[in-house]
């Protein structure tokens, strides 16, 4: 076992308590293949008890002044910067990613509580006089009631602090469901967060964290349960898919941050420096493995060539290794069956006529390791174009006029990000207003923003998470009618 950084509590976090169960499971470091942890693994038990524990909690905590609401957030975002190198180490020996990422990924999740902190205090409404004169009308905002959060192992920390801050904010209890290969960074957060809530005399039960094997059975039967009245999910788009439909019976409130397939348009008058620089960001980050990973590569033919040599060379750059070693830009990818989907994604695309320039073999293990890889002319019916490759392979396929380059972008059913490349501002503007996409980044690669509504369209989902419209999935309207 190799040992972690510091002590993670490996037990179910019901509210304030951590409770062991009598069977776990094994969190793996992908890069070793060692077992990092033994983790109890929640059943029927435990996450109802979770929920009787919240509803109450849910309660009082609603009754809370804003203010007081605030000011825990904001402890709890600095108390993550305090535990940022514990949190850091955690998360990349769990998932895999290079320490440097993973510390930007601290930076970036605490952030939420940070901006929610001041979201807090600035819920809206408005007050109106009805046209006909008869009576005044109060518009104002409750908090949903009880949320069920359920999170991909990409970024353990920031994809479950986006819907925790801001139900906490909106004044809602939280049940958080990580992914089962990266449970320790959430079970640290329940710690940090029980510490803050404690202090504050903030009732029990508000925020809970179950890991479990057995997910569809713990979203089967809290989706049932009335008490429950809220679903916040990301990951891929047939389990958001799954959940939606599971969530009708009870009519629940739901967010779904779902899989993407991004478009990285470069038209002939691009600066290619600024590209390439945004190229490797937006393809290398998480080591591909972010749901708004550049997909695909479509570039006017007349510069394809070079970007083709100058991207295989930046490519090349990404040394594989351990997370915690220095030096290393890419870590392991998070299991085998994944790895193993990459590389056949990659044949296919090889079998189909697409040209390997760097990259794709896997090599010996230990480990679960894909090296950074270049397939270019790629044929457009090609497969590795419309699945999510979530991994670090970079695909180049080419277009003639900015029209089949936009309608290229477009040929997908998801629609969670895109960018845009060129120096002229008509066609800059036109990438802005024609690519489907809920985030458009217009030569800017660095998108995610916790002031900004992160979010897609058609399958990459509905609901926004960050920016002023975040709060608003964990409040009701509510419309007093006065005399
Ligand atoms: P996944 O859908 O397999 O799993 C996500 C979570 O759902 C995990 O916690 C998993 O245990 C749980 N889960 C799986 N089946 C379930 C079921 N039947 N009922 C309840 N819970 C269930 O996705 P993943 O492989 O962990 O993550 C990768 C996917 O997440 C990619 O498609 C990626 O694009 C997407 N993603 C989207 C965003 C976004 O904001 N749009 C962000 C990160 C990742």
């Amino acid at each position: 076992m190799t040992s972690l950084p510091c002590a993670v509590p490996l037990g179910v976090r019901l509210g304030f308590a951590e409770v062991t169960t009598a069977t776990t499971f094994d969190v793996i470091d992908p890069a070793t293949e060692k077992v990092l942890a033994a983790v109890s693994d929640a059943t029927s038990t435990e996450w109802n008890a979770a929920l009787d524990k919240a509803v109450p909690a849910g309660e009082i905590w609603a009754k809370a002044t804003p203010r007081d609401r605030s000011e825990v957030l904001r402890r709890i975002f600095d108390r993550i910067h305090e535990r940022a190198s514990d949190f850091a180490e955690v998360m990349t020996l769990e998932m895999g990613k290079p320490v440097a990422e993973a510390k930007g990924e601290v930076a970036y999740g605490a952030e939420y509580f940070r901006w929610f902190a001041e979201e807090a205090v600035r819920i809206p409404g408005r007050a109106g006089t009805a046209p006909a004169g008869i009576g005044s009308m109060i518009i104002t905002r409750t908090p949903v009631g009880p949320v069920l959060a359920i999170t991909p192992w990409n970024f353990p920390l920031a994809m479950a602090t986006r819907k925790i801050a801001p139900a906490l904010a909106a004044g809602c209890p939280v049940i958080v469901k990580p992914a089962q290969e990266t449970p320790l960074t959430m079970l640290l957060l329940g710690e940090v967060i029980t510490e803050v809530l404690q202090e504050a005399d903030a009732p029990d039960g508000l925020v809970s964290i179950i890991p479990t094997t057995k997910s569809a059975d713990l979203s089967a039967e809290l989706m049932a349960d009335p008490r429950l009245r809220k679903v916040t999910f990301t990951g891929s788009t047939a389990v958001g898919r799954h959940l939606v439909r599971q969530s009708a019976d009870n009519l629940l409130r739901t967010s779904m941050e779902l899989g993407g397939n991004a478009p990285f348009v470069v038209a002939a008058d691009a600066d290619l420096d600024l590209v390439l620089t945004c190229a490797a960001q937006a393809k290398m980050r998480n080591g591909g493995e972010a749901c708004i990973a550049a997909n695909r590569f479509l570039v006017d033919e007349s510069i394809a060539e070079e970007f083709t040599e100058r991207l295989t060379e930046v490519m090349a750059s990404f040394s594989t290794g351990h997370g915690l070693d220095d030096g290393t830009k890419l870590g392991p990818i998070i299991t085998a069956k994944q790895r193993d989907s990459i590389h056949a994604l990659v044949t296919d695309a090889i079998d189909n006529g697409a040209t390997l320039t760097i990259g794709g073999e896997i090599p010996p293990g230990p480990g679960f390791f894909y090296p950074a890889t270049v397939l270019a002319n790629v044929p457009h019916d090609t497969k590795i174009l419309h699945e999510e490759i979530f991994g670090p392979v970079a695909t180049i396929a080419t277009f003639s006029t900015l029209d089949e380059g936009i309608a290229l972008a477009n040929n997908t059913p998801f629609g969670l990000a895109a960018y845009g490349f060129s120096e002229n501002v008509h066609t800059a503007t036109r990438l802005a207003n024609e690519l489907q996409a809920g985030m458009v980044g217009i030569n800017r690669a660095a998108i995610s923003d916790p002031a900004a509504p992160f979010g897609g369209i058609k399958q990459s989902g509905f609901g926004r998470e960050g920016g002023t419209e975040g709060i608003e999935e964990y409040l009701d309207v509510k419309y007093i009618a006065l005399p």
